[in-house]
């Protein structure tokens, strides 16, 4: 669909200009709410993933104070990202009287269902549960439709990060009362995202100074990366599998000791994380990167300093196999030729490793 992108209006303003943006925002709004099987009106559009997980649990906390119905638990899982990890811990540390505690996962990478059942038992109170829908880094999609059935026998709130699944697989947004969503990991513009918020769900405003987005979130909206989030929206289509599945099965065949994370379990149709033995992460996207092949690294790397990546040791991989972890995403202009390249010139890789290290 072609038109000219109505970017110059505010759209708080109740000129023309204005309207026109204004219309511009809430078609997204519509598109988004539609992909996540949400109405247009639990849309709040914020800067992306981060600030919706933020304002989810920040925003729960608050808001539950404001509405006389505190949170006294918060139950965070072991390979939530990064930005629900920190907050969670910050939110801890600053809100008297609510205690953090981490959910663990499986060796393949799957929140563990009982062992959420038993925090859930253990104490009283109610609770603040975030578990993400797919990992971002081994794509292993999460028992969603279990945690939200447990969280109808306690009392609490479900906070479901779904910036990985949404678009790749299907999604609804009905059984979370905050589900967060970022536009460029479904084709969108970076630096645009939402959070769904369930009618009734407590939120207190962690931007505060303006009316927009109902209060939720202050400041003018951004209406290009609006746009461009309801555009991606629109066109969103879950991916098939076939080219990870390719990639693998030549991987495994050129490297029988690969290590593939989260094998075993359901993943997300696009992404690889997985392990070449005895090379380090840093080494191979170095070389890979040479041969134009786009890998990243499984660890968080910050301030210089490589960590290998808290998913893996949440799944109980050995540090040494977490170093050399590698990840790989599939999009839906990845083609047979690559995933071959690809494997290729990993198998090189190795066979340069194997006779340094022989030499
Ligand atoms: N949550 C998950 C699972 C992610 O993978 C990411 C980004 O990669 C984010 C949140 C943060 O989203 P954003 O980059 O839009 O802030």
């Amino acid at each position: 669909m072609e038109h000219a992108l109505a970017i110059g209006g505010n759209p708080s303003s109740v000129h023309g200009q204005g309207r026109a943006a204004r219309a511009e925002v809430e078609q997204a709004r519509e598109a988004v709410a539609a992909l996540a099987g949400a109405r247009a009106q639990d849309v709040v559009f914020t800067s992306g993933g981060t600030e919706a997980n933020a304002l989810a649990l920040c925003g729960a906390v608050q808001g539950a104070v404001e509405a006389g119905a505190r949170i006294t638990r918060l139950f965070v899982s072991a390979i939530e990202h990064d930005s629900v990890l920190a907050n969670a811990a910050a939110l801890a540390e600053r809100a008297p009287g609510l205690r953090r505690e981490t959910i663990p996962v499986t060796a393949d990478g799957v929140v563990d269902i009982d062992a959420l059942r038993g925090l859930l038992r253990e104490g009283k109170g109610r609770a603040l549960v975030a578990v993400m829908a797919a990992n971002n880094e081994t794509g292993v999609v999460q028992p969603i439709a279990d945690v939200a059935a447990l969280m109808k026998e306690n009392e609490g709130y479900l906070l479901v990060d779904a910036v990985q699944a949404i678009g790749k697989i299907p999604f609804s947004a009905a059984s979370a009362d905050y589900v967060s969503l970022s536009a460029h990991k479904l084709g969108g513009p970076q630096g645009v995202g939402a959070l769904i918020v369930r009618d009734g769900a407590p939120l207190a405003a962690i931007m505060l100074g303006g009316g927009q987005e109902r209060g939720h979130r202050a400041g003018t909206e951004n209406v290009a990366g609006i746009a461009g989030f309801g555009a991606a929206a629109k066109v969103a289509t879950p991916v098939p599998a076939t080219l990870r599945d390719r990639f693998e099965v030549a991987l495994r065949s050129a490297v029988p000791d690969v290590v593939i994370f989260g094998d075993k379990a359901t993943r997300l149709p696009n992404t690889s994380n997985f392990a070449l033995p005895a090379v380090s992460a840093e080494t191979a996207v170095m070389a890979l990167d040479l041969d134009g092949v786009m890998v990243s690294s499984g660890s968080a790397c910050s301030s210089g300093k490589v960590k290998p990546s808290h998913v893996l040791q949440a799944m109980r991989v050995p540090e040494a196999i977490a170093r050399s972890a590698l990840r790989v995403s599939f999009g839906w202009n990845s083609t047979d030729k690559e995933v071959g390249a690809a494997v290729a010139s990993i198998s090189q890789l190795l066979v340069r490793v194997r006779a340094r290290a022989a030499a």
